[in-house]
């Protein structure tokens, strides 16, 4: 049995509720994952980040996790109706799928630099277009969705009768009016909430496939419901993704899946806040965008220098995922100084002399120290209290510094504890003192002074700086 205080602020609800999966060592997390038509920006980056966290801590309080997260290559359209991937083929002169393929590769690189895990399942909506067909077949036929000239929509008002359409975003169902039936109108479509499931395909359009309706693609929403339900069945524990996804994507999505199987499709809904710069929202249309290669190397006009994507990743982490986060230099300087500080602090433990006794007093204010660590992860997955936390423990470091009596017992489970905490859970890049990391540490330290000697110091520098980033600094006496 897991012990589990975890605690979870459910959208659905606005509320935070005790985590109780469905099913009692497992959890099946859905998260909406990229549209491949450009590189993701650091805002992408935090919400996927933060769902790494849950990931990361679900795993690590011992359930069996089914992550899947998608990848939308078909069916997001522009404002315009466009498909986003078939317009920049058009514009890059490649083939939808190239697009498709190349922008998945460099979303992977990046999320790899920043030490993000695999899902589980990582599934492609062109790859389920007939359990997308099968779904819309089965709202046809319970009359939620009808066809119009090719095209097939949900039908919101015959929703209403059986759920109440929009209840995750809370709006208003009046505003929801029931427009004349007007199927000249541009989208052919009998209420304006009305969405589509499957669109019937111009000339012109690169992505299509055959279905009873038309030579056409299916509707953005859809492919989550497809997906979701295929590999994590009618009824799963959480669906998660960024705030501006609540609406419409996600109330469509409640909407198809309870029409599809009659209930509703997850119980938690977790939405992650925004990342801004100069407090608008990070966004690939409004051009303020800020791509994570560019703050890796430097090249950006913003930031005077590079940044190591463990230290980005620690800036995120040092904000609730569910509060608003702006992006400054200054801000994520203040977050190099803190991390380069917790790393000096874990080395200090690292050097205090051992004594041979164990100290049991010691070893019951680690425990302490360790449940309120875990109690801010069972707070809404709480990082940033969590790290508040951590630099806390430096109070008890000072003691055990002053404190001769300070046992190996002791240490190596105080050591071991930030092992976890920062590597396994945090997934920071904090590489654990070990009599192992010091002999490395040596022979590197042996290559750098014979590269100085010799005046290389292209490679002496570069091993310097490498170091630094790690959190190692080297005065140089000469
Ligand atoms: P997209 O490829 O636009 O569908 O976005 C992928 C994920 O990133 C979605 O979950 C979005 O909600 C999320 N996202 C988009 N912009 C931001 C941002 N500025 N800050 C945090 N998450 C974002
Ligand atoms: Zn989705």
């Amino acid at each position: 049995m897991i012990p589990n205080n975890l605690y979870i602020y459910n959208s659905l609800t606005s509320s935070k509720e005790k985590f109780k999966p469905f099913r009692k060592n497992s959890v099946g997390m859905y998260v909406c994952g990229p549209t491949v038509y450009s590189d993701v920006h650091l805002g992408n980056c935090r919400t996927f980040i933060s769902f790494d966290i849950i990931f990361r801590y679900l795993q690590h309080i011992g359930y069996n996790v089914r992550y899947v997260r998608n990848i939308t290559d078909v069916g997001h359209l522009e404002d315009t109706g466009e498909d986003k991937i078939s317009k920049k083929a058009k514009i890059e002169q490649l083939e939808p799928m190239e697009i498709a393929q190349k922008y998945t590769n460099s979303f992977k690189d990046v999320l790899k630099k920043f030490n993000v895990l695999n899902p589980s399942i990582e599934p492609v909506a062109s790859g389920h277009i007939t359990e997308q067909i099968s779904i819309i077949e089965d709202l046809l036929e319970k009359n939620l969705a009808y066809i119009s000239n090719g095209s097939v929509y949900f039908d919101i008002s015959k929703y209403n009768e059986i759920d109440s359409y929009g209840k995750l975003s809370g709006r208003d169902l009046d505003k929801i009016k029931s427009n004349s039936r007007n199927l000249n109108s541009q989208d052919d479509k009998i209420n304006e909430f009305d969405f589509a499931l499957w669109k019937k395909a111009d000339k012109n359009h690169l992505m299509k496939w055959n279905s009873p309706w038309s030579l056409g693609f299916p509707g953005w929403h859809l492919e989550c419901t497809a997906m979701s339900n295929k590999y994590l069945g009618d009824e799963f524990d959480i669906h998660g993704g960024g705030i501006d996804l609540k609406f419409p994507h996600h109330d469509c999505e409640i909407a198809q899946a309870v029409g599809y199987t009659g209930k509703q499709p997850a119980k938690f809904w977790i939405h992650t806040n925004m990342l801004t710069l100069n407090s608008k929202k990070m966004s690939k249309s409004l051009d303020n965008n800020i791509l994570p290669d560019e703050l890796f190397s430097g090249k950006n006009d913003i930031f005077s220098k590079s940044y190591d994507p463990n230290i980005i990743r620690f800036f995120f982490l040092q904000a609730h995922y569910r509060n608003e986060l702006d992006i400054s230099e200054d801000a994520i300087q203040s977050s190099e100084k803190g991390f380069n500080k917790l790393v000096e602090m874990i080395d200090r433990l690292n050097n205090v002399k051992v004594s041979k006794t164990n100290n049991d007093e010691i070893l019951n204010r680690i425990k302490d120290w360790e449940r309120k660590c875990y109690s801010c992860l069972d707070d809404d997955f709480n990082t940033p209290m969590l790290i508040a936390e951590i630099f806390n423990s430096s109070k008890l470091i000072n003691k055990i510094e002053a404190d001769v009596n300070f046992g190996d017992r002791e240490r190596e489970y105080f050591l071991n504890l930030f092992d976890t905490l920062l590597n396994k859970i945090l997934g920071l890049n904090y590489i654990k003192p070990t009599s192992d990391n010091d002999s490395i540490l040596k022979i590197l330290l042996d290559i750098r002074d014979e590269a100085r000697s010799k005046k290389d110091f292209q490679l002496s520098d570069s091993i310097r700086d490498q170091l630094n980033k790690k959190g190692i600094k080297i005065n140089d006496k000469d």
